[in-house]
């Protein structure tokens, strides 16, 4: 069977950030940085590039190191995550960067970080202490096709009051992950349904080639880290802070929708966050018509960018009361 070349649906605007000097890390792990107060605090963690081609959240740890700032309680951890995807990154052919053998994003489960059989999963290997040492984690991520952030908070509660106490941005999606593997954000106590003190957010900063991405994501560290403790509101540099949302709305997701076949197509060009009645035709999965289920469906990026047997096209979501 053939493909037919791809190519990337929009211009890459959003520079490159070197990386030379921040890929080195200060605790042994190449791309981990981490910073013990000795002050009683939270154990924060930011994390960047799970997709090597998402620029937006490197560019915001990379400020973060520049800026000198020293957090005042707890610690804090930096991860540049997938910098082995990251050094493939073209901004003419940006796809295929998200990663090398495996998405990082779908290996946190114990069956896949005991079997390093992807660079995938021996680099999860490397990161799996940080991540089980962080009580607060902001996972970074930007999108193939949507301009608007969204916060994935998955399904728990207390993050879900989380993004609605930051302020910012002004989409809250509650959503349970994937078929294909489990994110690093629902991973160990990050995935227990009662409230252990852990608190995960994965912020989805907007197309990943846009520069608004960038700022997005600055916005979004100063917030959580002001929020967490590990920062007070005072320290954060000017520029970092976008203003509050004028109104925050909160989804739940109802659905992911995954292409079994690999050739789900879509009906419309969707952005994302359109906003369907009953019936409405969504794409078609093989061949085989996909409608909206039920009215206010709202779809939540939609994209076929990384499409191959299984993977999430799209969520549908509906508004929580
Ligand atoms: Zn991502």
């Amino acid at each position: 069977m053939t493909h037919a070349a791809v190519s990337p649906p929009r211009p890459f605007a959003l520079a490159c950030p070197d990386l030379s000097a921040e890929r080195l890390g200060n605790t042994g792990t190449p791309g981990v940085w981490h910073f013990d107060t000795g002050e009683p605090g939270n154990k924060v963690m930011l994390s960047a590039l799970i997709h090597g081609n998402e620029l937006c959240g490197a560019w915001a740890l990379k400020a973060f190191l520049a800026s000198g700032l020293c957090p005042r309680r707890g610690t804090l951890t930096l991860a540049f995550c997938n910098l082995a995807a990251f050094d493939r990154f073209d901004p003419s052919d940006y796809l295929p960067s998200r990663f090398v053998d495996e998405d990082l994003n779908r290996v946190w489960s114990p069956d896949k970080l005991a079997d390093p059989t992807t660079s995938e999963r021996r680099r999860a290997a490397e990161l799996r202490p940080w991540v089980d040492q962080a009580d607060w984690l902001m996972d970074f991520h930007s999108m193939s096709t949507s301009d608007v952030p969204l916060q994935l908070t998955g399904m728990h509660q207390r993050n879900i009051d989380l993004a609605l106490r930051l302020g910012n941005p002004a989409n809250v999606i509650a959503d349970a992950g994937h078929a294909a593997g489990v994110r690093m954000r629902d991973y160990g106590r990050h995935g227990a349904p009662d409230d252990n003190g852990t608190r995960a957010l994965l912020i989805e900063c907007g197309f990943h080639g846009a520069p608004e991405s960038r700022d997005v994501a600055l916005d979004q560290m100063a917030r959580f880290l002001i929020e967490a403790e590990t920062l007070d509101r005072a320290d954060v540099p000017s520029g970092w802070l976008a203003a509050d949302a004028s109104r925050q709305q909160a989804l739940r997701v109802t659905q992911a929708i995954s292409s079994p076949s690999g050739r789900f197509r879509f009906a419309r060009d969707w952005k994302g966050l359109e906003s369907l009645a009953a019936g409405t035709l969504i794409g078609w999965e093989d061949g085989e018509p996909v409608v909206a289920p039920y009215d206010n469906c709202v779809l939540i990026m939609p994209s076929v960018a990384n499409i191959r047997p299984g993977v999430t096209v799209l969520r549908l979501a509906q508004t929580i009361a």
